[in-house]
């Protein structure tokens, strides 16, 4: 489907696979819709693995986010920055400024600052950080600034500590379940080789296709069932009682205050598979 007026949604994570695991059901929904969609890796993966050397596993997280984009439709970046060891270096602020701005986008997401994993922390200071600054023409003069400092939320955690995730954006992602499954199991050297292993579930590797699907899904329904749960009287708020107590799986979107406000005319027009 083709929209004439297509929105552009810009996902930021740390790792590639991040943006899938917490948005591949909005981006799922703004494809389907015929919006636009752009993930982000800002470090190169090369960290997860318990049998490949850095070099071999960075070539195959790309290989990995290049199977997303061609199933989804989409552009995927995956920046140079060496996984797990991520700054929030000038340097890295001004390639994300420079990106954001190429890729004009009406809404970002990346992760909260507080988060348990030291990079996505980083990517997390680094979005807010670019944030306003990709209206300011001076920063990175070479690429030209925007007008409009974007709608920036945060992607959802179960952090506690200072302050807990707070949304006040549900999608049901039901609909488009089995499209996050084909997102995760192309990042076959994740999902199906170091997640196992840092689970120590070595003697549960998935053996086969099936296997394979079947361990994706329980560990992404183990991973976003307690969300629903825990946001039930906004999912309810936004979708009535009816449909609101079933509904199984959500992503949910808290706003960052460094960027534009996200009113309740935003929130119907970045959201517009909202009732
Ligand atoms: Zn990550």
């Amino acid at each position: 489907m083709t929209t004439s007026n297509p929105l552009r949604l810009l996902v930021i994570g740390a790792h590639p696979d991040d943006c899938e695991l917490k948005a591949g059901g909005l981006a799922s929904l703004y494809r389907e819709a015929g919006h636009q969609v752009k993930y982000v890796s800002v470090t190169n993966g090369e960290a997860g693995h318990q049998q490949l050397s850095p070099s071999e596993l960075a070539k195959v997280r790309r290989a990995e986010a290049d199977s997303v984009a061609s199933l989804m439709g989409i552009e995927y970046d995956v920046l140079g920055n060496r996984d797990g060891q991520l700054q929030p270096t000038l340097e890295a602020r001004f390639e994300l400024i420079g990106l954001i701005r190429r890729y004009q986008p009406d809404l970002i997401l990346t992760h909260r600052p507080n988060d348990y994993h030291p990079d996505h922390r980083a990517t997390s200071t680094l979005v807010c950080d670019a944030a306003y600054m990709v209206i300011v023409p001076h920063i990175v003069p070479e690429v030209p600034a925007l007008r409009v400092n974007p709608v920036i939320a945060y992607l959802s955690d179960h952090f506690h500590r200072p302050r807990p995730f707070h949304p006040t954006v549900v999608v049901d992602v039901e609909p488009v379940l089995e499209r996050i499954i084909d997102q995760m199991e192309c990042h076959r050297s994740q999902f199906f080789e170091w997640l196992p292993y840092t689970l120590c579930q070595e003697d549960t590797f998935p053996r086969d296709a099936a296997a394979e699907r079947a361990y994706a899904r329980e560990f992404y329904e183990q991973f976003n069932g307690p969300l629903a749960d825990r946001y039930r009287e906004l999912i309810i708020d936004t979708y009535g009682k009816k449909r609101g107590r079933k509904i199984r799986w959500i992503e949910a979107f808290e706003p960052c205050e460094y960027g534009s406000p996200l009113t309740e005319e935003a929130r119907d027009r970045l959201f517009p598979m909202l009732p």
